[in-house]
């Protein structure tokens, strides 16, 4: 089936007035000129819009067109049917002699159920989706004027990625996949599948074996599952996430807490020198994440992870920021065991993965049925994982993105000191993701910040806001030893593949009202 030209004309018409909403009413010489559409039969077609209520007219010199209503209440459906596009898939019950209602054809119900989703789908799909320079828009075209619509900035990927389009479509596909992955018949073979292959991808992204990667319910749980087991000693940082330090604080073994620098970086001399030199009373484990979740600052984990194993050490990562960001090779990074978690990269929440090297043991967490080659029980979910797979494919096609992805955090960081110079920047110089910066304005609290830059539409983080919501001074700073004022000033904004030179605007001019020097002095 083909649009015909008046349905996708009267679309295109309507988007241009959305996407510029703020210039007024607007004459149609010029949609038509912005559009390459005949301006003869734009005429035509702004009648039925007009009568359906859609647009409406403004005479004069000045005269032209406007929409009626806002462009997130104007559906693609509404003005196909307004211009009586026929956006069925085929008439075959009306025209065909072999298909009535009586006697249906022998495809009429995949022709009914084809147009039925294609009337969902047009419905569900508003002219603000159109040109907010999102997936149905051609380019940024008209993302400014989408901003001033309401269009939210969301920069706050280190909390969550954006759902990416392919693991969306994975995870529905994978819903009407009815078997038990355990169940040895067609469909339970059909959800192992799914399994294996998401599995398979998960393992490309970070250089891993299949065989090594157990899914879980979330990096919490990966994180919580190699930490309780029965070591006599874990050495860790005050900068790691909770999901890590809660666990260490309810064992009994003995816990040391390595040594950092300024950056929180862990200080390699005294580590070597005073830490790994104390005797372990029996089988212990050096817990350091890759990169931190607060201020993006990356551990040289090779090199910490060799020097524990001379010492017979267990080393695990947290790299839940890192993977998707930086490139990961498990194989030769020398850990034993790497926590990863599907939300941070664009798949679904709830599902992450530990990733245990082929010949360690680990006592299980969740015991049950033999899933996972019996080191974690629990029926699979097969949805959530088919979403991993698909995001953790399209996150190593978008590595090579990180480039521009830091190119825009520099520009954000030049811009937020020209405005504000007592800004500062945490771990400015350490080596850190491209994508996260940590930012404290003394004299504001955290919880200030990110509740004016949310009104001003913009989503970021106080670096210390924790599950609940609640905002106190941030350990991971405190732990790097700044002081309580900017432990408890500093937020947190991270940029994903999606961020755009638009949002980073959006920021800036955000920033300038509420920590420019004007706004400081008001
Ligand atoms: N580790 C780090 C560094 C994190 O940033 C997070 C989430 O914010 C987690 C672990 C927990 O991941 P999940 O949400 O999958 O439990």
């Amino acid at each position: 089936m083909e649009l015909t030209t008046k349905g996708r004309y009267a679309v295109m018409a309507m988007a241009d007035l959305a996407g510029h909403a703020d210039e007024g009413a607007i004459a149609l010489s010029v949609v038509a000129e912005r559009q390459s559409l005949p301006l003869a039969y734009l005429e035509q077609l702004f009648v039925p819009l007009r009568r359906a209520g859609l647009v409406e007219s403004a005479r004069g010199r000045t005269g032209g067109y406007r929409l009626a209503k806002p462009a997130g209440e104007i559906s693609i459906a509404v003005v196909m049917e307004a211009v009586e596009e026929d956006t069925r898939f085929t008439r075959c019950s009306h025209n065909d002699p072999r298909c009535s209602a009586a006697t249906p054809c022998v495809t009429h119900w995949l022709w009914t159920a084809l147009s039925e989703s294609m009337g969902e789908f047009l419905s569900s799909v508003n002219l603000a989706d159109v040109i907010a320079g999102g997936r149905y828009s051609s380019a940024p075209l008209f993302a400014a004027a989408a901003r001033t619509m309401g269009k939210r900035t969301y920069l706050d990927y280190n909390a969550t990625a954006p759902l990416r389009p392919e693991a969306k479509a994975a995870v529905m596909r994978a819903l009407d996949v009815t078997g038990n992955p355990s169940s040895v018949h067609a469909e339970g073979r059909r959800a192992r599948s799914v399994i294996e292959s998401a599995r398979e991808s998960v393992a490309r992204l970070i250089g891993a074996k299949p065989s090594e990667i157990v899914f879980t319910s979330s990096a919490t749980e990966a994180n919580n599952w190699i930490v309780s087991q029965p070591w006599a000693t874990i050495l860790t940082s005050g900068t790691e996430h909770d999901s890590v330090l809660a666990p260490v604080r309810a064992v009994s073994g003995d816990i040391i807490m390595l040594p950092l620098d300024a950056h929180g970086i862990v200080d390699l001399k005294e580590f070597a020198e005073r830490v790994l030199p104390r005797e372990f009373a029996g089988p212990s484990l050096l817990a350091l994440q890759l990169a931190n979740n607060e201020t993006g600052i990356v551990q040289p984990i090779a090199e910490i992870a060799e020097l524990a194993r001379s010492r017979g050490l267990s080393v695990h990562t947290d790299a839940v920021q890192a993977v998707g960001r930086v490139a990961i090779d498990f194989a030769t990074l020398g850990v034993d065991t790497l926590a990863l978690s599907a939300h941070k990269l664009g798949g679904p929440k709830g599902v992450g993965a530990l990733v245990i090297r082929d010949h360690i043991h680990l006592v299980p967490l969740l015991r049950g049925g033999g899933q996972e080659r019996r080191r974690r029980a629990g029926t699979e979910n097969v949805a959530a994982i088919a979403g991993f797979g698909a995001a953790a494919e399209a996150a190593l096609r978008d590595l090579q993105g990180a480039a521009a992805i830091q190119a825009l955090r520099d520009e954000v960081e030049a811009g937020v000191k020209r405005i504000s110079p007592d800004a500062v920047i945490i771990g400015e110089g350490a080596a850190r993701l491209g994508n996260t910066i940590a930012l404290a304005l003394p004299g504001k609290l955290a919880e200030t910040l990110v509740i004016r830059l949310d009104l001003a539409g913009i989503a970021v983080s106080a670096g210390s806001a924790c599950s609940s919501g609640k905002v106190g001074a941030s350990h991971v700073l405190e732990a790097m030893g700044l002081s309580h004022e900017i432990a408890a000033g500093t937020i947190r904004i991270s940029l994903g593949p999606t961020t755009t030179k638009e949002d980073i605007a959006a920021f800036l001019a955000a920033w300038t009202t509420i920590a420019g020097a004007s706004a400081l002095a008001a």
